[in-house]
């Protein structure tokens, strides 16, 4: 039997910072490790939030005493792929070792293409970097960027999220799976890219590493698709005192509940609708959005929220 999976993982299993990040990965690296033994092809892909907000920031100091070229957001994110693709594939490899096994590991770095007419352009939500302070928020308006107030949050930058269309780098990924190699993929959603001819050009925008782990996980035929985040299961009235935990959803009531606004908006709605995308698309598809220390009881049905068509 098949158990072919993507893996997406949020912030949580990457930590916000150099060193947090290399504890993270090593937690998350013996669950991941575990499911290799139990005998799943895996394909990992993961988010990017913090590390490319401090990227740009890198390249914003380093400007101010060098005359250099702007730093595009597509450059920003193929440094994060590299970066956070170098700590998981190493700790990785270690935990496969450690656990008697031979298991190659790699590192895609994956171009994702958008489209170029995409609304998402003229319009920017998706948060990246750190909280800014109000002087920081200013700065960056200043810049043209485009910098919103979170409601009991604070500021942050935001930047366009287009929708993916296509995987550049999907067969090779496919490739090494179908070696039995574990792979790391789609860092940060990709790097956006719009088609020109042969030509593929970079664009300032940052894709929702959910909707690009579904669309791999069509590509690469997956059998599995989980989502681990910060929470075990996807909540009805999230953060209010009727909060109520679903355990099981079908498409049609996830609509429901989308409408009625029970899913945040770049954060838990883009996971919702990416497993609603990879059902849709392949109904045998099993689903998963829960936490990493619940990924094994979450395979096995015990607990996690799971979306069907
Ligand atoms: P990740 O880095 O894993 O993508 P996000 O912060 O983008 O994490 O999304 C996960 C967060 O979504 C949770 O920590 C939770 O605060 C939030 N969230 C919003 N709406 C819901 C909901 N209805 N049920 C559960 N969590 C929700
Ligand atoms: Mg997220």
């Amino acid at each position: 039997m098949s158990k072919r999976i993507v893996i997406a993982l949020g912030g949580n299993a990457l930590g916000k910072n150099l060193h947090e990040q290399m504890e993270a990965v090593q937690k998350t690296s013996k669950k991941i490790v575990a499911l290799l033994k139990e005998g799943y092809e895996i394909a990992l892909t993961h988010g990017n939030g913090p590390q490319v907000g401090l990227m740009l920031d890198c390249f914003d100091s380093y400007k101010i005493n060098h005359d250099i070229d702007e730093f595009t957001m597509s450059v920003c994110v193929s440094i994060t792929q590299g970066y956070i693709g170098y700590d998981l594939q190493n700790v990785m490899r270690e935990e496969i070792l450690n656990q008697g096994m031979n298991i190659p590991v790699s590192t895609v770095i994956t171009q994702v293409i958008v489209d170029k007419d995409d609304p998402a352009f003229s319009n920017p939500t998706k948060p990246i970097g750190l909280f800014l302070s109000e002087q920081q928020a200013e700065k960056g308006r200043k810049k043209g960027e485009h910098v919103i107030m979170i409601e009991g949050e604070g500021y942050r930058q935001v930047v366009a999220s287009p929708k993916p269309q296509h995987i550049v780098e999907s067969e090779t990924i496919k490739t090494l799976l179908d070696a039995g190699q574990l792979v790391i993929a789609c860092g940060g959603g990709g790097i956006p890219v719009i088609e020109q001819g042969n030509h593929l050009k970079g664009v300032a925008a940052v894709i929702d590493k959910d909707f690009s782990s579904a669309k791999l996980a069509k590509l690469i035929h997956a059998d599995y698709f989980v989502i681990l985040t910060n929470v075990e299961k996807v909540s009805l009235n999230y953060h209010k005192p009727n909060q109520e935990a679903i355990d099981k959803m079908n498409c049609k009531q996830a609509e429901e509940y989308i409408k009625q606004g029970h899913f945040k908006k770049g954060s838990m709605l883009p996971k919702v609708q990416a497993a609603m995308q990879v059902v849709r698309e392949n109904p045998k598809c099993k689903t998963l959005i829960t936490s990493l220390d619940k990924l094994s009881d979450g395979l096995s049905g015990k607990t996690g929220t799971t979306i069907v068509p």
